[in-house]
């Protein structure tokens, strides 16, 4: 079965086609700046990448183009959108019904619609990318994943905030967790290569990226996670502070005189590693300044080194112990020296690593860093949303 699947921003669209027989990626790419010019980058395993500038009105025409591209002569890898069964959508927020992945139907939409307030960023791109699919392909499944539904288990005690309850049952204030997909899928992957039953280990889970968060997996779900009401929360990120007192933002904003939208800018776009450094967000270029003695270079490595650690020590005290750490994300997949920080003066909860093994890993597959003595095994995992999404899709394809 071929799978469609499609991560709608609010001006890209990304889309990659898997041949599920094997899991292989037929195809690739990125439309970008949709609705102000346009562009496309298209991208096939042993073929140079097809580049091209297009007016792009809106998601709709920006999937018009890829199917285009998808059946070409010169560019194609299928001879005709009918061999398309099904399509895989990545959907940032399910609120707090949705807790698994969904055939797409009217009521579902119609619940994604009313859930926007909750997720304005993403929640229209995510609409604007179904909708083009139900105009352009609509006898052919379509499945929502959603970033939040691996958190449905969590229980209420660690997703309700201690504010008023009103605000829960009124506004829907509360814990709901993002980066579920990616969780999900290295928790399992994990298990898969150390031939243990998911259900059986107790694993947290590191997705360090420009968006970082880390998730507590145990008996297969997932107990606790750090990103919040909003992926803001947690340990620190690229341009994201995470977790601070909350009182700091009225006190800003009343001493700057700054509205909500700005309070929120500078938390979620001039904080973080770029905030803290004053140089960038890209944690290889802050890694390098603090290496060359840069001052607050080095405090952003060390608040980022804290908050990870601080959250690997409550995890391990949530879930009475820890079978396996994984690493992912272009941090925790490429940042050899980020790995060897977290990891270091760790023995009191059995986590320990292979120096050199960690220096001198694989990328691109599972791999085992973890050291000698270790009681806590130690892996990076490269993480892969679309392939999870594919997967889902073609399940709840197959029952359609
Ligand atoms: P996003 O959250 O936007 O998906 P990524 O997962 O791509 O972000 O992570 C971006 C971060 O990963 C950056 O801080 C960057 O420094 C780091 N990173 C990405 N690729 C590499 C690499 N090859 N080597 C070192 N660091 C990398």
């Amino acid at each position: 079965m071929k799978i469609l699947v499609l991560n709608s921003g609010s001006s890209s669209l990304k889309y990659q086609l898997f041949d599920m027989r094997n899991g292989q990626v037929l195809a690739k790419g990125t439309c970008e700046r949709i609705g102000a010019g346009g562009t496309v980058t298209h991208k096939r395993p042993g073929e140079s990448d097809f580049h091209e500038e297009k007016e792009l009105k809106n998601h709709e025409a920006a999937l018009e183009l890829v199917l285009d591209l998808l059946v070409s002569e010169k560019h194609g890898v299928i001879r005709s959108v009918s061999e398309i069964e099904a399509v895989g959508h990545r959907v940032v927020h399910g609120g707090e019904k949705i807790r698994k992945s969904t055939l797409l139907t009217e009521d579902i939409i119609r619940y994604m619609e009313a859930n926007i307030p909750l997720n304005p960023l993403h929640g229209p791109a995510a609409l604007a990318g179904v909708k083009a699919c139900l105009d352009l392909m609509p006898d052919v499944p379509q499945v929502a994943v959603f970033d939040t539904a691996f958190y449905g288990d969590i229980e209420d005690f660690r997703y309700i905030y201690p504010i008023p309850y009103e605000y829960y049952e009124n506004d829907g204030i509360r814990r709901y967790g993002f980066h579920g997909t990616s969780h999900r899928y290295v928790s399992g992957r994990l298990a898969e290569v150390l031939g243990k039953p998911l259900e059986s280990l107790k694993i947290i889970t590191c997705h360090l990226g420009n968006g970082s968060s880390i998730t507590a997996v145990s008996g297969g779900k997932a107990i606790d996670t750090s990103m919040g009401f909003t992926p803001q929360e947690g340990i620190m990120m690229g341009t994201r502070c995470g977790s601070i007192d909350p009182t700091i933002v009225p006190f800003i904003m009343r001493k700057y005189g700054l509205t909500p939208d700005e309070i929120e800018d500078v938390l979620n776009k001039k904080s973080g590693l770029l905030g803290v450094s004053g140089l960038s967000n890209d944690c290889r270029n802050v890694w390098q300044a603090a290496r060359e003695g840069n001052y607050r270079a080095g405090l952003a490595i060390k608040i980022l080194i804290n908050g990870i650690k601080r959250h690997i020590g409550a995890y391990c005290a949530e879930m009475n112990g820890l079978d396996a750490l994984v690493f992912t994300a272009g941090i925790g997949e490429n940042q050899v020296d980020i790995r060897e920080l977290v990891c270091k003066d760790m023995g009191y909860l059995g986590i320990e690593i292979d120096e050199n093994k960690n220096r001198n890993f694989e990328r691109g597959k599972p791999f085992d860093i973890t050291g000698k003595n270790s009681r806590v095994k130690v892996w990076i995992i490269p993480t892969d949303e679309e392939y999870m999404i594919a997967k889902d899709t073609l399940e709840l394809a197959e029952k359609n």
